[in-house]
């Protein structure tokens, strides 16, 4: 292939990247948006591959269908809660793949010839792949674990001073890869240094903080391929990279403005706050009042203005089509029903607006935190369905919460608040939520899809 063809590609997939980003950025065009920054990744790896010689046709062609497979696959069996691990994991290889590549690059220099000068732009580059890409790999292998559930929140006094040693020894051993570009040893402690501070920097963020963590190792992915490229020379991974990189830092900024976190304050915070704020029997005991679907459709039956507030419980629980026919039985009955949106509910920024779009729900009636919350006093009942700290007064007013002054959305303002769950379980964050127990609250235990369903069908009888 001529270089004037592999460059020709090489546009045409980045100008299908930032096509693809621009559709993703409204619900509408996403499908088209993820359709076309899928066809610029193909052009993208037949270009690269045939370019380089990497591989012969056959073997081309043998790797995308077995790689389309794998895609398919995971995309077919993987369950709509298992979306934000994916992800995570996704992120985590993203890293891991520039780290591998970038080292292979350097094998590949340090056995050729001793004469060929080893440009400082390519050590500087190597050095900051090493490190961003390793960061990324550990940091998005522990956010994957947490998401999971299988790990809680750890941590220790004087972390950030361990994080910030860490950091600084990762630059400093990058910084003498350039009297020494051919040291492996350095290479290696770069490596080191980056693996570490992944695991030491995101194990001990929880609560609120953990959806920023998400977005910003996503960045990171982005900038440690945008690394790769410079040290490989390869402008279209610098561009897909540095688009990656910046939608990544633009959704972190956005995830710190919508929590009310800095992001310094989220990376160097001291060991876990989990176990601060209330206890649960403290909360709870003798609070709580339960209900019945029969109850709720009685009472839904003359409010004229409805609330309903999803959490990571409605896609457990695969609500969102009962949600739907709920909604178009209300408003058959003159109901007004809005939804309200945190931007945390979930496990995945944006995971309420898949999950309700999936199910047809119009996107006007999808309501952001800013805009509904002064509306909840006017609100006859919020449904609150599988949503925990997303609505956990705590954040409001209990300093040592591990949640304190995330924004929520202010259900209990309104005059009656339903809340669906199984239990008194806590969210995320692993803290009780006094919500629950307050003299609005009724509680409808029982999995979210099912509790709907029999509201919906209960309303037809009254
Ligand atoms: P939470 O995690 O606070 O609570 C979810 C609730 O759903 C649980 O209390 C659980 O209670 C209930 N639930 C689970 N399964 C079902 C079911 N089948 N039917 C009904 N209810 C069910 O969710 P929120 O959405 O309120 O808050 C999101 C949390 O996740 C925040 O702390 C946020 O910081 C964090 N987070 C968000 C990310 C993002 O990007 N959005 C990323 C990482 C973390 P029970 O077991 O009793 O049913």
């Amino acid at each position: 292939m001529t270089s004037d063809f592999i460059q020709l590609g090489y546009i045409v997939a980045a100008v299908l990247f930032i096509l693809g980003l621009k559709g993703l950025g409204k619900p509408r065009t996403a499908v088209r948006g993820n359709a076309l920054g899928a066809a610029g990744m193909l052009v993208a790896v037949v270009v690269t591959l045939t370019d380089n010689r990497i591989l012969s046709f056959w073997q081309l062609g043998v790797g995308l269908v077995v790689g389309g497979c794998i895609g398919v696959l995971l995309a077919v069996k993987v369950q709509m809660t298992g979306m934000p691990e994916l992800v995570a994991l996704f992120n985590g290889f993203g890293g891991l793949a520039s780290v591998l590549v970038v080292g292979s690059s350097f094998l590949e220099v340090q056995s050729a010839d001793v004469n060929v000068a080893i440009s400082d732009t390519f050590t500087i580059a190597a050095a900051a792949t090493a490190l961003i890409g390793a960061v990324t790999f550990s940091g998005s292998l522990v956010a994957w674990a947490k998401l999971r559930e299988s790990v809680g929140s750890f941590g220790f006094a004087g972390i950030k001073v361990v994080n910030a040693a860490l950091l600084f020894g990762g630059i400093v051993l990058g910084a003498l890869m350039l009297g020494a570009p051919t040291s492996t040893g350095l290479l290696v402690g770069v490596i080191g240094c980056g693996l570490m501070l992944g695991v030491t920097g995101v194990f001990p963020i929880g609560g609120a903080d953990m959806p920023v963590v998400i977005a910003l190792l996503n960045s990171l992915s982005g900038l440690a391929a945008s690394a790769t490229g410079f040290a490989l020379g390869n402008s279209l991974l610098i561009v897909a990279g540095s688009l990656v990189g910046a939608s990544g830092l633009i959704l972190t900024q956005i995830m710190c403005v919508a929590m009310n976190r800095s992001l310094p304050n989220v990376l160097f915070s001291d060991a876990p706050v989990a176990g601060g704020g209330a206890d649960a029997d403290e909360v709870y005991a003798g609070k709580v009042t339960s209900t019945s679907a029969d109850e709720v459709a009685l009472l839904l039956d003359t409010a004229e203005r409805v609330a309903i507030v999803p959490g990571y419980g409605m896609a457990v629980a695969q609500a969102q089509h009962a949600v739907r026919d709920l909604t178009r039985a209300l408003e058959e009955n003159g109901t007004e029903v809005v939804f309200g949106i945190h931007p945390v509910a979930g496990r995945m920024p944006g995971h309420m607006n898949v999950l309700l779009a999936e199910a047809e729900i119009d996107y006007e009636k999808l309501i952001e935190m800013d805009a509904i919350n002064p509306t909840f006093a006017q609100t006859d009942m919020s449904i609150v369905i599988g949503a925990n700290d997303v609505v956990n007064p705590a954040a409001r007013e209990d300093p040592d919460s591990p949640i304190a002054g995330m924004p929520i959305l202010d259900v209990d303002k309104s005059q009656t608040v339903v809340v669906i769950k199984r239990s008194l379980s806590p969210g995320f964050a692993g803290i009780p939520n006094a919500l629950f127990a307050a003299d609005n609250s009724l509680m409808l235990f029982g999995d979210g899809k099912q509790a709907v369903a029999d509201i919906a069908a209960a309303l037809k009888d009254v």
